[in-house]
């Protein structure tokens, strides 16, 4: 099943692909996670890609359309995937459409509140990449990644200046897809005002 996971930054895609990863046996492609590992090795896409991360804004839809064409034929993507902040402009949808067939988008919905208050507790594990919240999922001990010990800091872009600016990009860039996915018949809302539990089990429900 190919499925797209929609919304803004910060209102759990990440978290909760990661849960469907596990039951459905299906791999997670995160362009956010892809991007970061390139500026973290400095290659040329990395070293392209940062300048725009850092600010909050998309990095150029060329660069990500070749990313993820490449991506998507890889083996491990051959029975389905979850494409985790792809697409996040209409050109990077028409991309994607002329390639392979979509089966379902969910909608993850939130308040703007709430969405601060996620990405600004949010702390990432530097070796891992694993997803802590300084109150909503702490880790056991501050500071330090349960899975692998690896030390946890905030991303640049979960900054206060940042964070503005990726949900101005959002309601400019990406919110219009909601549309264009919901004339297809394909799109269904997810509310994330809820217990994870239950997102995930009314996620499992539409998939
Ligand atoms: P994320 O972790 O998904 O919030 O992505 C972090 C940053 O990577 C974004 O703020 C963008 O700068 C960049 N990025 C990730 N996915 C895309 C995309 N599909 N198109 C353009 N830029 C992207």
């Amino acid at each position: 099943m190919n499925l797209i996971f929609l919304g803004p930054p910060g209102v759990g895609k990440g978290t909760i692909a990661k849960e469907v990863v596990k039951q459905k046996n299906i791999p997670q492609i995160s362009t956010g996670d892809l991007l970061r590992a390139a500026v973290k090795e400095g290659s040329e896409l990395g070293i392209k890609a940062k300048e725009y991360m850092d600010s909050g804004k998309l990095v150029p839809d060329d660069l990500i359309i070749n990313l993820m064409k490449e991506k998507i034929k890889e083996d491990d993507c051959q029975n389905g995937f979850i494409l985790d902040g792809f697409p996040r402009t209409i050109p990077q949808a028409e991309a994607l459409e002329g390639e392979i067939k979509i089966d379902k988008v969910l909608n993850f919905k939130a308040l703007d509140k709430t969405i601060i208050q996620r990405l600004s507790g949010r702390r990432t594990c530097k070796q891992c990449g694993a997803i802590f919240h300084l109150t909503n999922i702490p880790p056991k001990v501050e500071g330090v990644c349960d899975k692998c010990q690896g030390e946890l800091f905030q991303r640049d872009d979960d900054k206060p200046e940042a964070i503005k600016k990726r949900l101005e990009v959002y309601q400019q860039q990406t919110a219009p897809l909601i549309d264009c996915y919901n004339e297809k018949g394909i799109l269904a809302d997810i509310d994330t005002e809820q217990p994870i539990p239950k997102i995930i089990s009314d996620v499992m429900k539409e998939i």
